[in-house]
């Protein structure tokens, strides 16, 4: 029957599926979650899509969540207790730091889980196992924009908030974002925008679901935006519309962008971007006149061979045009998972303390070393791109996995299998049985985000509360509790009192963070990073007076194609990305039974001149492949990607696109280059 209200608790927590953060209560009878309710948050002001309305809760107490730690023997996984589970690890992490050193171990973090288990991941580590091989999935997505905007203006985030950004904006200039399908609530706001009268800019190679909302949309060839970047600056200075006092006053390295940009002339990036040039010069020029036209870039931008250049692209043309440090403007990178922004933030990079101090640099490591009591290797750690190659080389015997799954999501499926295979040991933290956790030594049981306390960092560095809903069954525990265990066990005694604890020991150590506690959100704050004192509201919009690296850096980049061209043999270009119901590998939305209903299969999108003259009809099952492997999926044929483009979405084990996406990465941040190979389709 319904539930009467007398029965039921209500409790006020953050999304767990996406970087917007939104804002809503779970809604608990008899310790079971039975529905969500929005709430009046900064991102989400009282709106949910989907997968926080239906998708967000039915996981949480899902029967095939992992209840008890499991052991393998002889190939099989048995039931252990946590002393057994605990002791194995210690004793392995101690074995191979003995024989091999602390840089044979690495560690990914998890980018869905709280800011505290982050702090808490690699602090076990740094301190005490004593590396600094420690990176999460932002190195898969977001990478480049933690580089690139670091490099060109100080901080790897974005600039302006979301009620900022989506006010009252003239023009909304949107490169490489389905911002409906990947972060549905901000695709909603841009929608509400455009209806009060903004004018959207879209540059993306498919033609989004907000077509209909689009004042003009640049079908660029995808891995052009360098190009596409250098073209809208071109018609900008050539029109003289770049803001003089700007670039003067707050920048540096404009002379050697504007020779770079002259050679970037509106025929030359129309004809390697495939767009008309037109169209080009209406939008440089109605982007430079706006006031208030905020970039939102995504994952287009990011994933790449060139992401960081793709990244720094977008701050050069804000920069240009004076529109950083600004009201309604900014270069704003929609971040995926629900707190990827706060996985980076706490330090899960290999190169970076909590708050982006860098281990380079002899005065960080020195204050982290009288904080934690300990000494600090000075090694710069490998990202985890460089992880798996490293296996294969020798260099990496041990891997402590928190809550990520390579061997769905990262690229080129079958060298990932290898390396987890060539792994001395691997353990596993995790809701669920995922296909990496196949591979490991020992699984650990991992807390969904509905069973402790914490905080999310969102897309806009908002802080936000993530509370208990529910206790955690069977043997489960608190992933911090865990790695305090791990860090014990291995001779670094380790203890928090709670989530709270935790985060005071982030603020005395992270001055962007010094002002953040679980009492002054709960007390109704809410607090944007930096936020560097008990009595600092918060950043709104970041470098409003100065850079934080002091001025802002142009640029000049020429543009490079990417790895893999088309060619005779694979003739197609192949995207990837998210549709609307799912999450990532679908280990939490793929447990949800409506969206199962809705939506549970991969599918390639293919251009009906293409599927033509291939003869395939929608719906039937094709064959793509790729010089790496090959994968049979759905065709849905249409005129969402251009002629001689594909597209295929990622969240599936069954039809799993990365059997076939190649695994170049980009040299300054990693990345691998998601966006762009070389594909071939034939009837399955
Ligand atoms: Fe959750 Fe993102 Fe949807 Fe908001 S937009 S409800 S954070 S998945």
């Amino acid at each position: 029957g319904i539930p009467r209200l007398w029965d039921v608790k209500k409790v006020g927590t953050t999304c767990p599926h996406c970087g917007v953060g939104c804002q809503y209560n779970l809604i608990v009878k008899d310790d079971e979650i039975i529905g969500t309710e929005a709430l009046e948050g900064p991102s989400n002001r009282g709106m949910l899509c989907v997968k926080g309305r239906y998708g967000s809760f039915e996981f949480v107490k899902h029967p095939d969540r992992i209840k008890y730690p499991l052991i393998k023997r002889n190939g099989e996984f048995q039931r252990a207790s946590w002393d057994e589970a605990l002791d194995l690890i210690a004793a392995k992490i101690l074995q191979h730091k003995k024989e091999s050193g602390p840089d044979a171990i690495a560690g990914f973090s998890c980018s869905r889980s709280t800011n505290e288990d982050n702090y808490v991941f690699q602090k076990m580590m740094r301190a005490a196992i004593g590396t600094n091989n420690v990176d999460n999935c932002a190195r898969l997505c977001h990478g480049p924009s933690v580089v690139g905007l670091a490099t060109t203006l100080g901080s790897g985030a974005m600039t302006n908030s979301i009620a900022d950004i989506m006010e009252a904006p003239e023009v909304i200039f949107l490169i490489g974002s389905n911002t409906t399908e990947a972060h549905p609530v901000i695709g909603i706001q841009i929608r509400q925008a455009v209806l009060r009268g903004a004018k959207l800019i879209v540059a993306d190679p498919r033609a989004i679901d907000l077509m209909d909302y689009t004042y003009m949309h640049m079908q660029i060839r995808p891995g052009t935006n360098v190009a596409f970047a250098n073209g809208i600056m071109n018609v900008i200075i050539s029109n003289g519309l770049e803001d003089q006092d700007y670039i003067a006053g707050r920048t540096e390295g404009y002379e050697e962008l504007k020779d770079l940009v002259k050679e970037y002339t509106p025929e030359k990036v129309a004809q390697i971007c495939g767009i008309d040039k037109e169209m080009l010069i209406e939008a440089a020029l109605m982007y430079a006149k706006a006031d208030r036209a905020p970039i939102i870039y995504c994952l287009g931008v990011t994933e790449h061979s060139t992401g960081t250049e793709g990244v720094m692209s977008m701050s050069n043309m804000a920069l240009l045009v004076g529109k950083l440090g600004k009201y309604g403007c900014g270069v704003n990178p929609l971040r995926g998972q629900n707190n990827v922004q706060g996985a980076c933030d706490m330090g899960c990079l290999p190169g970076d303390f909590p708050g982006y101090q860098k281990t380079s640099n002899p005065d960080n490591v020195s204050k982290f070393e009288k904080a934690w009591g300990c000494t600090l290797s000075t090694t710069q750690g490998l990202r985890s791109t460089e992880v798996f190659p490293a296996i294969l080389e020798d260099r990496i015997k041990a891997l402590y996995i928190f809550g990520e799954d390579p061997a769905a999501t990262d690229p080129d499926s079958n060298h990932i299998r290898k390396a987890l295979e060539k792994l001395d040991f691997l353990v596993v933290q995790e809701l669920f049985m995922t296909e990496t956790a196949k591979y490991a030594d020992v699984i650990l049981p991992g807390a969904s985000y509905a069973q402790k306390e914490g905080t999310f960092t969102n897309t806009e560095r908002r802080v936000q509360r993530v509370r208990k809903a529910v206790e955690l069954e069977g043997e489960m525990r608190l992933d911090s509790d865990v790695f305090c265990d791990v860090m014990t066990r291995i001779g670094y005694p380790a203890h928090f009192d709670s989530a709270a604890d935790i985060m005071r020991e982030v603020a005395s150590v992270t001055p962007s963070f010094a002002g953040v506690s679980h009492e002054r959100l709960d007390g109704g704050e809410s607090l944007q990073w930096p936020c560097t004192s008990s009595t600092d509201k918060g950043t709104c919009i970041l470098h409003m007076d100065e850079f934080t690296r002091g001025r802002g850096l142009f640029k000049a980049i020429e543009f490079k194609e990417p790895d893999e061209l088309p060619d005779a043999e694979y003739p197609l270009t192949m995207i990837t990305g998210r549709m609307l119901y799912h999450y990532n590998n679908a280990s939490m939305t793929g447990r949800t039974e409506g969206i199962v209903q809705i939506s549970n299969e991969s599918y390639v999108e293919i251009n009906a001149q293409d599927a033509e003259k291939m003869n395939i009809r929608d719906g039937e099952k094709v064959k793509i492949c790729s010089r790496r492997g090959e994968v049979i999926t759905s065709a849905r044929i249409g005129n969402v990607v251009s002629p001689n483009e594909v597209f295929m979405t990622f969240h599936f084990a069954d039809g799993n696109v990365n059997e076939i996406t190649n695994s170049v990465t980009d040299e300054l941040s990693g990345i691998p280059e998601y966006k762009v190979c070389a594909v071939k389709i034939e009837k399955a």
